[in-house]
């Protein structure tokens, strides 16, 4: 069975304090044949802690020089999770069609400039107004934005918010996710199964199973499996899951990428 980490972050990333190294090593010893190392851009210009591009030559020289040491034992490919905001959209070509990356996760962590994480995103909000406009700010991006591989963590609001149960019916917000998912298969473009929602207290992966199953059933195929690790200890973290995950919902097949392009292994 191939195994292939699609999702993981090192000291590239403002978050993260683990080496590159350090992540390629653990992947190494829990027998990944692939990882791909996709370190945070944030696209709003207010986000500068978060723009790879600042040490971008360091990145890429790092990992090379990772990769070839490394060779024998895993097969590594760079990549980078952008962080969407339409503000900060027009220089997001540039910045990926002139670094050498194999895959590129296009995900949302802040709205307009406000923040999942510290909340300010939800003030004054009811929770199903709050979602309702992460989901449709999705839609917009991806009407607008087509240069990425994958929709990284497409539920990753219902992680936030100080509501008394942050998680999402998707009955709620069916028309806009269905909206989102055929856009998706119709521009050849997939989503991702991030395990880390378990390790957040979350209840389930990202997403949720329904969305994954309909994603299936609309003729979604293009799928990846990332653990979304910051730390060593998380490199794969519930990869099996995932894949049976994958399975339940009726999926053959999950996806690594070449240079940008779709590959298909059997799960
Ligand atoms: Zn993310
Ligand atoms: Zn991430």
């Amino acid at each position: 069975m191939y195994k292939a980490d699609y999702h993981v972050h090192t000291n590239y990333s403002l978050d993260s304090v683990t080496p590159m190294e350090e992540q390629i090593k653990r992947a190494i010893s829990l027998g990944f044949n692939e990882m791909v190392i996709t370190d945070h851009h944030e696209a709003d210009p207010s986000s500068q802690e978060f723009h790879l591009e600042t040490n971008i030559s360091d990145y890429i020289n790092q990992f090379n020089r990772l990769k070839e040491q490394y060779k024998n034992h895993i097969n590594l490919k760079l990549g980078a999770e952008i962080g969407y905001e339409a503000r900060g959209r027009d220089v997001l070509d540039e910045f990926i069609n002139n670094n050498p990356f194999e895959f590129i996760i296009c995900s949302m962590h802040s709205l307009n400039g406000q923040d999942f994480y510290s909340g300010n995103f939800f003030a004054g909000k009811t929770k199903k107004e709050a979602f309702r406009e992460y989901f449709h700010a999705i839609k917009e991006c991806i009407d607008n934005f087509d240069n990425f591989d994958v929709l990284g963590h497409v539920d990753f609001i219902c992680r936030y918010g100080n509501y008394p149960n942050t998680d999402l019916d998707y009955m709620d917000y069916r028309e806009v996710i269905d909206e989102i998912l055929c856009q998706l298969i119709r521009n050849s473009k997939g989503i991702e199964v991030n395990t880390s929602g378990l390790r957040y207290g979350v209840g389930h992966m990202h997403p949720r199973f329904d969305i994954i199953k309909r994603y299936k059933d609309l003729g979604g195929e293009i799928i990846t499996i990332g653990s979304d690790a910051h730390r060593p200890e998380d490199i794969g973290a519930d990869y099996e899951k995932g894949r049976q995950l994958l399975k339940e919902a009726g999926f053959k097949y999950f996806t690594t990428y070449n240079n940008r392009k779709a590959k298909f292994r059997k799960l």
